[in-house]
């Protein structure tokens, strides 16, 4: 390991299979992985931290996909499902400039019904209540459903949505950037190189985005490792992610989605 950790100090580039048996590091081992990583960092960028304000505005839990390990989407008309009109959005979104947010982030569900209009359409009201604040919205999964809906390529959605005020794309909907696992855990999902297309489209179009992982589910240390091996390669080719967001299924969420899993399982999915 401390070889390892020696070499990329040294310009280095990790493999995954190195990367993965960093992963397995326990106890005092993690510390000088730690110590490694903030050396590298202390090199390349300095101690400047950059940050965001940003208030999330959850628009509708409406959500076409239903994935195992969301406690959040809804089916439309079951209980708890919502959808904001134009004035709580704007009331939102008017709320949040007070507040003297950067960003304003549109994260929901995929709604059924969404059309690139339906996002044309919040971005105004946003840009109407909160002019000059950045908007984040549309994963990659909702760019490719509303494109869908309307008729047109995702390269087309996206150029709308720029030119509508569009600032950044969301990275969501990566979960585990790996098929086996996503079949699993959001079979309704796009698959891994969808994502890459449409994030990558969207940088070449001038927008930038972040991107995620969600893990503790289902997925092994290789597949993790597999994840962040896409991104290296997408930020070689476009630079254009701008940060990246980690969240762990929760113990309650984790424990449906095995439920999920072990009744996938015995319909002959891979389970481990
Ligand atoms: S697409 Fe997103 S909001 Fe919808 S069910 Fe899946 S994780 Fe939840």
């Amino acid at each position: 390991m401390r070889q390892v950790l020696s070499d990329v100090l040294g310009g280095h580039r990790l493999t995954e299979a190195e990367a993965v048996a960093l992963l397995s590091a326990r106890n005092r081992d993690v510390w000088e992985i730690a110590a490694a990583a903030d050396e590298m960092r202390e090199s390349r960028v300095g101690d400047a931290v950059t940050y965001v304000r940003n208030q999330n505005i959850h628009v509708t839990n409406i959500c076409k996909n239903l994935c195992g390990f969301c406690g959040f989407g809804r089916s439309p008309g079951s209980e708890g499902a919502y959808l904001d009109d134009r004035d709580t959005i704007l009331r939102k979104a008017a709320l949040a400039r007070e507040r003297e947010v950067t960003e304003i982030c549109l994260l929901s569900g995929v709604h059924p019904d969404f059309t690139v209009r339906s996002y044309e359409d919040m971005i105004a009201w946003v840009r109407e209540a909160a002019p000059g604040v950045d908007i984040h919205t549309a994963s990659p999964e909702e760019i490719v459903y509303a494109a869908g809906k309307s008729g047109i390529s995702t390269r087309e959605a996206i150029t709308r949505l720029r030119d509508a005020g569009l600032g950044t794309l969301q990275g969501t909907a990566a979960e585990i950037l790996v098929d086996s696992v996503r079949r699993v855990i959001c079979p309704n999902k796009i698959d891994t190189a969808t994502w890459v297309r449409v994030i990558e489209e969207a940088h070449r179009l001038g927008i930038p985005s972040t991107a995620t992982i969600m893990y503790g589910s289902y997925e092994s240390e290789a597949d993790r490792i597999r994840h962040l091996a896409i991104l290296r390669d997408v930020q070689d080719r476009t630079g254009g992610l701008r940060n990246w967001f980690r969240s762990r299924t929760c113990t309650r969420t984790r424990r449906s989605t095995v439920r999920g899993l072990r009744a996938r399982g015995r319909q002959g999915g891979r389970i481990s």
